[in-house]
């Protein structure tokens, strides 16, 4: 059973305890799911996180403090299920933030668990530069025609709505950026390669084609793209964060059982000063790693309308500390830890582009810099 004392925390809510029991029942009796066909199983892990009424909380009004408790859970029990959850929220963020009453009838089926959603931002030529974003939307009557290519999609192949961000032109660089909301079935759209990272989740690169979107498909104005995109980061960065809190947690937990059933040389391995050592390490991290998330979550969650910083050092130290843990979780399962198919090395897995994808890690350091540093010495 994983530690539970940090529900007590002056961060939460009495309903965010509720919450959280309510979920950690739902995912014993739930997960994990058989991954062999990913799309499948992510389909049905939509499909059942919304009939279970978890989705509800992944768009209109987001709670970051909850939205940190879904991902942190799930990912100690499924990191598909994370994946799932997340990306409906992060698919469908910036209509959450900004969309009319008319796109908010997909995020309607999209907190049913009834459409997929997906987030459309890096091309082959810019992940963490999007001022280098190449895709282009030139206004034509009526609308807009968007040609392009977007790479490492999450829920590209699956999606029926992707929001998709493409040059504008009304400013250089990430200025002269705009989102729109591009269902799936449009013409023009096509999955040119589906891709398979060490973590097998549904990824794809798209190819634009001249696809014609409606002018009502634009979200927030023109060249508020980067803006918005920025915003919708400002509130998921931290749950990346918390998933990576909910791997290292389980990894803790994997440690723990393994090091008191493994004998050594007559007694059990949790008896050994060293082996102490390292589950101190591992403990100290996942806390430190918790205090982080939620003091973003609650600062966000009580108003701030940024938290660029206090997201930045969430997503950063609970990435990396995580990494750590699990590779010390491993470190203590010995061969069993490198198997394929053990628990650990599941996460070994799933751990490693938490570090890379919604800002590098080494992108969070410059955020955190460039917010402590007076503006004339940058
Ligand atoms: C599993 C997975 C899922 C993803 N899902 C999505 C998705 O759903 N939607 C989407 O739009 N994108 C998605 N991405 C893409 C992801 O956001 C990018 O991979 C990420 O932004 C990094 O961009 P890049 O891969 O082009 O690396 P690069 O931008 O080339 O960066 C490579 C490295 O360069 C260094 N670096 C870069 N910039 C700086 C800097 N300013 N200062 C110092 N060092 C720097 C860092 O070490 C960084 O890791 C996903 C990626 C992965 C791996």
């Amino acid at each position: 059973m994983s530690d539970k004392s940090f529900l007590d925390w002056p961060f939460f809510d009495a309903r965010h305890r509720e919450l959280a029991a309510t979920l950690e029942e739902w995912c014993a009796a739930n997960l994990p799911v058989d991954h062999s066909d990913v799309d499948a199983a992510c389909r049905g892990l939509v499909a059942a996180l919304g009939a279970g009424g978890w989705l509800e909380h992944s768009g209109g009004s987001l709670d970051v403090r909850t939205l940190c408790l879904i991902r942190e859970t799930l990912a100690r029990h499924d990191g598909l299920a994370d994946f799932a959850f997340a990306m409906q929220g992060l698919g469908m963020g910036a209509v959450s933030l900004f969309g009319t009453e008319e796109k908010r009838r997909w995020l309607e089926k999209t907190r049913k668990g009834e459409a997929i959603s997906a987030f459309a931002l890096t091309e082959p030529g810019s992940g963490s530069d999007v001022a280098a974003t190449k895709t282009v939307a030139e206004k034509v009557q009526g609308g807009w025609r968007l040609s392009g290519e977007k790479t490492w999609i999450s829920n590209g192949g699956i999606a029926d709505v992707y929001v998709i961000f493409a040059r504008t032109g009304e400013a250089p660089g990430a200025r002269g950026l705009s989102a729109f909301l591009m269902p799936a079935n449009v013409a023009g759209l096509s999955v040119v390669e589906r891709l398979e990272g060490i973590a097998r989740h549904p990824l794809a690169r798209l190819r634009l084609d001249g696809v014609e979107l409606p002018d009502g498909a634009l979200i927030g104005k023109p060249g508020e793209g980067f803006k918005l995109a920025m915003s919708v980061l400002d509130v998921f960065r931290s749950t990346v964060g918390a998933a990576a809190l909910g791997f290292a947690r389980r990894a803790l937990d994997e440690a723990l059982a393994r090091v008191q059933a493994r004998r050594i040389q007559g007694q059990a391995l949790a008896e050994l000063q060293m082996v102490q050592g390292h589950l101190a390490d591992m403990a100290l991290k996942v806390d430190a790693a918790a205090l982080l998330i939620y003091r973003a979550a609650w600062t966000k969650d009580q108003g701030a309308a940024r938290v660029t910083r206090e997201a930045a050092m969430a997503k950063l130290y609970a990435t990396e500390a995580a990494q750590e843990v699990i590779d010390l979780a491993v470190q203590l399962h010995g061969g069993d830890g490198v198997r394929h198919g053990s628990k650990v090395e599941e996460l070994y897995r799933e751990i490693r582009a938490l570090r890379i994808y919604e800002g590098a890690s080494d992108v969070q350091r410059v955020v955190i810099a460039r917010s402590i540093l007076p503006k004339e010495a940058l």
